[in-house]
Parts: structure tokens; C-alpha cells; sequence
């Protein structure tokens, strides 16, 4: 029996560095990716550099069909293993103005947040459960708790699953379940390559933008069991901006 942990967005980024960081902590990883194969292989490698495995898993978490073909069949065909860990962490920005934004903008942003949180957690969900043990990380952002000017489909997508992990903390807490949400501000990823640090680092009290693994490091610590007493939290990885 072996004990995997799953992460949406895996393949680039702050997805990445959590494969790495929950590698480190002797989990095989699965890695779901949408659609950059290379970066996610890339992933799978650095991974097995730190001593373990895991697999690649391509499905578009916003896509039902798709999620439950390929993570429920994975599910069925591995109940000798456990799956502990789930970082709900794949993510995208189109920002615009509200009366700019035309409908797939709105759509595609709550579909990959809101609808792949429901797609990939309900399917998880059933195995923890019997398992009375699980972990579930929600990446979201402080554009969820702050709202920010040109974001309110990610705003909106962020605080819905904000609402979300507060809601299922409750449902599961007894279930030996932690949920628990990561806020970061702005760390250096492919996501905010169009965002000029010189920009914003004035704002930030800390005075630069965060790494991915400066966020990889507190879901390490949420996915661990030296944070079993803390569920329904959301955790600022913002450099002290707020
Ligand atoms: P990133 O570098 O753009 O990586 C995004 C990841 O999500 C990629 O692995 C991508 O897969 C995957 N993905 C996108 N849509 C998907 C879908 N429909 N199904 C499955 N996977 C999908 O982004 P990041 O900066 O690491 O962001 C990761 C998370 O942190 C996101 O939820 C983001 O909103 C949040 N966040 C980031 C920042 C920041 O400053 N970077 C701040 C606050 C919150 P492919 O490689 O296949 O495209």
C-alpha cells in the first residue's frame, strides 16, 4: 500500500514546487496538468529526484466527464492505495474590466476554480473518508479575500472556494478531515510574468514577491500531521501584504 497525494496544476509553478515539497515528505505524487506535458514531466522527474514516484494525469479539472474518467477510474482501479493529500491548486487569470468582459472570461475562471474544486474533491472525498484521514488544500488568493479592480471573475472564483473549504471543514472535521485554504499574493510563476515586481514590491511589506516555494512550504505544514488541530483556516502567503 502506497500513499499518494494529488495536485491539480501540477505541472508549472506554485503546483510544482507543492509536488516537490509533499515529494520531500515520502508521498507518491500524482500530477495533473491540463495540457503542458513537457513541463509536467519535468515535475514527474524532480519528484523522482527527491526519492519517490508518481504519474502524470491529464484532465481539465473544470470537465466532469474528463475528471471522472480518468481520477475515478485511477480511484477504482487503486483501492489497495491511499490517496491522503489533495492540493485543489490548478488556476488561471483572464483579467478585464467588469463591463469589458465578455462571458467565456467569467465562465472559464469559475469553471477552473469553483467547478474543478467540486469535480476533484467529491471524487476524493469518499476514500478519506473511509480512511478517517485526509488532507485538502485549496490554493486560493488574496484577490479573493480583498478583491481586486480588473479581477472579479478570479476574485469571485477565489472567495467562492474560500466559502467552500470553511463549509466542508465542518462537514468533515469529525472525519479525522482537515480543510484548510492558502492565500498567496504575488509569487514569481509563469501566472504574474506580465506583473513588474519594480511595480508593486513598494506595497509589499516585505518588499518582494514571494517563490513558489515559499508557499509549497506552509501546504508541506497543512498536509502534515503537526497540523491536525487547525481546519477551515485560510493562510496569507503574502509577504505581509494585505
Ligand atoms: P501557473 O504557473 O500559470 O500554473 C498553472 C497550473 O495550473 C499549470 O500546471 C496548468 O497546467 C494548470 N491548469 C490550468 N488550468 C487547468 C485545468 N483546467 N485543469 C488542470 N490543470 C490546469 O500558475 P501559478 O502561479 O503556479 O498558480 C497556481 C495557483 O495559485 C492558481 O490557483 C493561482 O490562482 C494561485 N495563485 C497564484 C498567485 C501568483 O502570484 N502566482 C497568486 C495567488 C494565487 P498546464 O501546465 O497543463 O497548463
Amino acid at each position: 500500500m502506497a500513499k499518494f497525494a494529488l495536485v491539480t496544476g501540477g505541472s508549472r509553478g506554485i503546483g510544482r514546487a507543492v509536488c516537490e515539497e509533499l515529494a520531500t515528505m515520502g508521498y507518491q505524487i500524482l500530477i495533473n496538468y491540463r495540457s503542458n506535458k513537457e513541463e509536467a514531466e519535468k515535475t514527474l522527474e524532480s519528484v523522482r529526484q527527491k526519492g519517490t514516484d508518481g504519474l502524470l494525469m491529464k484532465f481539465d479539472v473544470g470537465n466532469q466527464k474528463e475528471t471522472d474518467e480518468i481520477l475515478g477510474d485511477w480511484i477504482e482501479k487503486n483501492s489497495d492505495h491511499v490517496l491522503e493529500i489533495l492540493v485543489n491548486n490548478a488556476g488561471v487569470r483572464k483579467d478585464n474590466l467588469m463591463m469589458m468582459m465578455p462571458p467565456e472570461e467569467w465562465r472559464e475562471v469559475l469553471n477552473i476554480s469553483v467547478d474543478g474544486f467540486y469535480n476533484v474533491t467529491r471524487l476524493v472525498l469518499k476514500g478519506m473518508i473511509y480512511n478517517k484521514y485526509g488532507r485538502i488544500i485549496n490554493i486560493v488568493s488574496l484577490s479573493g479575500i480583498k478583491g481586486l479592480p480588473g479581477q472579479t471573475n478570479y476574485s469571485a472564483s477565489k472567495a467562492a472556494v474560500i466559502g467552500a473549504t470553511k463549509a466542508l471543514a465542518q462537514e468533515i472535521g469529525r472525519r479525522g478531515i482537515t480543510v484548510n485554504a492558502v492565500a498567496p499574493g504575488f509569487i514569481k510563476t509563469d501566472m504574474t510574468q506580465d506583473i513588474k515586481e519594480v511595480d508593486y514590491k513598494s506595497i509589499i511589506p516585505i518588499g518582494r514577491f514571494g517563490e513558489a516555494k515559499e508557499v509549497a512550504d506552509v501546504v508541506g505544514f497543512l498536509a502534515s500531521t503537526k497540523a491536525s488541530y487547525i481546519t477551515g483556516e485560510v493562510i496569507c502567503v503574502s509577504g505581509g501584504l494585505h
